[in-house]
């Protein structure tokens, strides 16, 4: 007999998640995370008053009424809605790309004349079948677009040619021929009350939690600790990088502290331009409607990702692909492991896939 059912290697929404529902099932859990504090990538640090997020800005948006009520009942969320602006050259477009763009662009005010120049430009690239990201992003919203507010952004964002870049990463942004700056299409959306550390604390309430714990550095005698291993770390490092790294895109994050109430009027601004270094500047007070006379902003500089830097964005191009099922055939095979997340899966997952994967899975073990 161990002394845990569960032993959960990371405190990410994947793990909380999944320690919540199986001690709610009675199961005894503990959950081990390598940082010095608990919730992954959603963590937030509450500096003078502002919840700043310190891996990157996170909104919560989802259409299942399911996953809605279930982080609502941890967590009271606002009504946030994300509608970011673009900076090219000094000048604002809203996105996601929608009427008020197209206007602002071509001075067109009129959705069908709007979808005609996009026709137009989608024609005249020939492009019939996309392979890749620039052909993608061209037969969406055509060439004037893909040249002002995708083609800098995307080719610094991700350090490749958007050419070379896979195209299933643009088709997450909507296209719309009406005048709606809300980013998602989703039913559902806005931030925690108070933060995400809120929500993370609710999951985890009467859980063991040991914070600045390495599976890595105490692998055999962690692993004996319990009967079953549910783990949401790195693929590849699970196996020793045996059939080498999974490539990552990393991030560095520059933070500053402004006396003014509000820098920009809007959490956040993409700048679009390929020679600005930085993708996007968050001003985090505006998340939660903070009324305080000073402002925190943070400028994110993507970054080529090495072995021991933070890993973001998991690059799923055709060699990381390979790479990931080779790791997903020997994981198959793990009787007394469990794989999820987004670090386990290699997966470009938001925050509701992860809890709607996590409570499937759950699900699925109460039922056995
Ligand atoms: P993580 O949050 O990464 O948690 C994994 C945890 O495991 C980490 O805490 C890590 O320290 C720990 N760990 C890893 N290895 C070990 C080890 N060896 N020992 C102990 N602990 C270990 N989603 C949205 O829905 N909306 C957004 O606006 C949004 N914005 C994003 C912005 C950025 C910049 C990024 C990178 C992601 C964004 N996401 C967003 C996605 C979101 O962050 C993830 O879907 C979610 O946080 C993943 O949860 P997870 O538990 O799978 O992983
Ligand atoms: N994108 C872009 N311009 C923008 C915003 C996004 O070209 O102003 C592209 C870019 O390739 C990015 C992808 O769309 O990687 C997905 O954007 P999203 O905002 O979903 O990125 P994330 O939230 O994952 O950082």
């Amino acid at each position: 007999m161990k002394e845990y059912d569960f032993l959960i290697v990371g405190s990410g929404l994947y793990g909380a998640v999944f320690a919540r529902e199986m001690t709610n099932a009675g199961k005894k859990c503990l959950v081990i995370d390598k940082r010095a504090h608990t919730g992954g990538n959603v963590y937030c640090e509450n500096i003078d008053g502002i919840n700043v997020h310190k891996y990157g800005p996170h909104i919560f948006h989802t259409n299942s009424k399911e996953i809605w009520d279930y982080v609502n009942s941890f967590v009271e969320f606002n009504n946030f809605v994300y509608s970011p602006l673009a900076n090219y050259q000094g000048r604002l477009y809203n996105l996601p790309f929608n009427m008020n763009t197209f206007y602002k662009l071509w001075n067109i005010e009129n959705p069908g004349e709007a979808e005609k120049k996009i026709q137009d430009q989608i024609s005249a690239s020939g492009i019939v079948n996309p392979v890749n990201l620039e052909q993608q992003a061209i037969t969406m919203v055509g060439k004037d677009v893909y040249e002002l507010l995708i083609k800098g952004y995307t080719e610094k964002q991700w350090g490749r040619k958007a050419v070379d870049l896979p195209k299933g990463i643009i088709k997450r942004l909507p296209v719309r021929f009406t005048f709606d700056n809300n980013y998602f299409n989703d039913r559902y959306q806005g931030i925690p009350i108070g933060g995400y550390n809120r929500l993370i604390n609710g999951l985890l309430s009467g859980v063991e939690v040991r914070t600045s714990v390495d599976f890595f550095k105490d692998r055999d005698n962690l692993s004996k600790m319990a009967d079953v291993l549910v783990y949401t770390g790195k693929l590849d490092e699970f196996y020793n990088y045996k059939f080498g790294c999974l490539e990552y895109r990393s991030l560095r994050f520059e933070q500053e502290k402004l006396n003014v109430p509000s820098y920009q009027g809007v959490a956040v601004i993409n700048f679009t331009d390929g020679i600005i270094p930085y993708t996007r500047v968050v001003e985090h007070k505006h998340f939660e409607f903070g009324r305080q006379e000073y402002t925190i902003i943070t400028k994110e500089y993507p970054q080529e990702w090495s072995l021991g830097m933070e890993a973001y964005y998991p690059i799923n191009d055709v060699e990381n692909e390979k790479k990931l099922n080779l790791y997903n055939t020997l994981a198959k095979n793990e009787r007394k492991t469990i794989f999820g997340g987004r670090l386990a899966e290699y997966k470009y997952y938001d925050m509701h896939q992860v809890i709607a994967a996590a409570l499937m899975k759950t699900k699925k073990m109460k039922r056995s």
